[in-house]
């Protein structure tokens, strides 16, 4: 029998419910990490007391009613937030979503069976150590996703369990048990049915995955039910010697070529998602996909924003996307540039991004490509360690210094120190500010 080192704090709320004469175990992912010799990033627990009778147990600390009607409270200890929820039943699921009634049930079997996977239905408490009715420990052993229960029905009940299944085999490593997959493969339609911000929090943490190349390419039918987008991007052929995959292939192997940041992924995923609707085929036979960036960052937008993304968030893998085939050089002027319009992040993140493309790509020039590559991205950090200027609030004079030299206010200002930025960059001109005024005075 597996033991499990309790954290005091988790110790304590089942310590507190056992004293005030009810049961609670830890549940879910907590117990699952623990047994695979990993730190759970949460602990939740579950319970025989009411919502009432657990609020009342804990009332000397803050609760919050998280989900009160679903026996959720919160436990506020020690800084951390618990989740301590009642044993409940989920009832009839009529719409693929949102069980219709929740009932609470005094037996800790019942909660385990309506959740999904078995490697998620164990509990522990320190006690009566593991009860595990669904062999999620065995599952756990021979690293298999499976479904408690009849997998179709289940994913009847929720089709977000389906890409849940994907994500904790790309997380995990695990492979998804015959029966689950062809539940997986005969259900997956149901999840364009799933509000969009609940398939994006998945999707996310799958891209994230160790594992994310293998389970895109043997899930990708899945992927496209809520990305049709992609699918133009299956077995679409590159004739060209920079590449010997088709494009799905070549983004399935750029992703993991990169550090597991939703940003970076999200924008290997779709940085070449355009390629099919810009293909010209040259007469010698060769692919060209001119202009793919834009059309790629284009359609990229428009999946993120249905997937409820935040600005931010499109915005930093728009850009990113729009400039991933940027012809980069170790030039200082150009790489300023490039500086000055990305700024310091997303341009060590376009670094990156250009590295997991290449890397994907054919073997075909590589050792130029990557040469040149680390020889920009040497330069970058020699630019930002100096202080040399790239950015307007770099440069030795402001607007202010314009306004005083006589130009009234408006765009004309900004037009100037733009000029005499470029001028800086291109090496035209010293960031010296009275090199700056003087070059101002004459241009006024
Ligand atoms: P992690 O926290 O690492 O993402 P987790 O297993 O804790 O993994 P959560 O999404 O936090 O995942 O869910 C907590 C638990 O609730 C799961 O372990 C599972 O038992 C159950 N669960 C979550 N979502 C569902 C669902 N859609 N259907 C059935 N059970 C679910
Ligand atoms: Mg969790």
């Amino acid at each position: 029998m597996p033991t499990i080192v309790l954290p005091d704090d988790a110790r304590t709320i089942i310590d507190r419910l056992h004293d005030a004469g009810y049961e609670c175990y830890a549940v879910g992912g907590c117990v699952r990490d623990c047994l695979l010799g990993m730190t759970p990033h949460d602990w939740d627990f579950a319970t025989s007391a009411l919502p009432d009778e657990i609020e009342r147990v804990f009332s000397d600390l803050v609760t919050v009613d998280v989900g009160k009607r679903y026996g959720t409270i919160a436990v506020l200890l020690n800084g951390h937030s618990y989740e301590v929820t009642t044993y409940r039943v989920d009832g009839d699921y009529t719409d693929a979503r949102h069980p219709d009634e929740v009932r609470f049930s005094p037996c800790l079997r019942d909660d385990l069976s309506r959740r999904d996977f078995t490697v998620n239905a164990m509990a522990y408490d320190p006690i009566g150590g593991l009860y595990d009715a669904f062999d999620g420990e065995r599952d756990l052993r021979y690293r298999v996703i499976r479904c408690v229960g009849d997998p179709t029905h289940r994913f009847g009940e929720d089709a977000l369990r389906v890409l849940r299944a994907l994500r904790f085999s790309s997380v995990l490593g695990f492979s998804i048990e015959p029966a689950t997959e062809r539940a997986i493969f005969s259900c997956c339609d149901r999840l364009s049915d799933i509000a969009p911000e609940r398939l994006m929090r998945e999707l996310l943490r799958l891209l994230c995955g160790d594992n994310v190349s293998a389970v895109l390419r043997r899930y990708r039918s899945v992927i496209a039910v809520f990305i049709p987008e992609l699918s133009g991007t299956f077995d679409f052929a590159q004739n060209t010697p920079h590449h010997n995959r088709d494009v799905y292939k070549h983004i399935v192997a750029s992703i993991k070529n990169i550090e597991p940041d939703p940003v970076l992924r999200t924008t290997m995923l779709f940085h070449d998602i355009g390629k099919p609707m810009s293909l010209v085929v040259d007469r010698r036979g060769i692919s060209h996909f001119k202009g793919h960036p834009m059309l790629s960052a284009a359609m990229s937008e428009e999946i993120l924003r249905r997937l409820c993304c935040s600005n931010n968030f499109i915005d930093d893998v728009c850009t990113l996307i729009r400039y991933h085939d940027e012809r980069l050089t170790p030039d200082p002027p150009m790489l300023k540039r490039y500086l000055k319009t990305l700024g310091e992040r997303r341009m060590r993140m376009l670094l990156s991004v250009q590295r997991a493309d290449i890397l994907a790509q054919s073997m075909y020039l590589r050792q130029e490509k990557l040469s040149t590559l680390s020889q920009c991205e040497q330069e970058v950090e020699r630019i930002l360690s100096s202080g040399e200027c790239y950015r307007l609030s770099m440069l030795a004079v402001n607007g202010r210094d314009i306004l005083h030299l006589g130009v009234s206010a408006g765009v004309r200002i900004g037009e100037l120190l733009d000029e005499v930025l470029d001028k800086v960059i291109d090496g035209e001109l010293l960031n010296d500010r009275d090199a700056l005024l003087s070059y101002l005075r004459q241009r006024i």
